[in-house]
């Protein structure tokens, strides 16, 4: 039996993004990542690392915990 052929498609292929607004590391394509809107006029994109941002949120949300405790 001939085994299948495996085709690199280009999704497949770790593309450098940017740098991670958080870490200040290099987010690849396979990565989980964020793009976040910087500012409206031009529309300009910063981006993060889902991981960095979910850290973020939550250093931010337990900062706020005496005045808001149902989230
Ligand atoms: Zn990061």
């Amino acid at each position: 039996m001939r085994k299948k052929a495996k085709k690199t498609k280009l999704e497949d292929l770790s593309r450098y993004i940017s740098k991670c607004i958080y870490c200040q590391k290099e987010i690849y394509s396979d990565h989980s990542f964020v793009a976040l809107v910087k500012t409206l006029e031009p529309i300009t994109h910063v981006y993060a690392h889902y991981q960095c941002m979910k850290d973020d949120d939550h250093s931010r949300a337990e900062d706020k915990t005496f005045e808001q405790h149902n989230y």
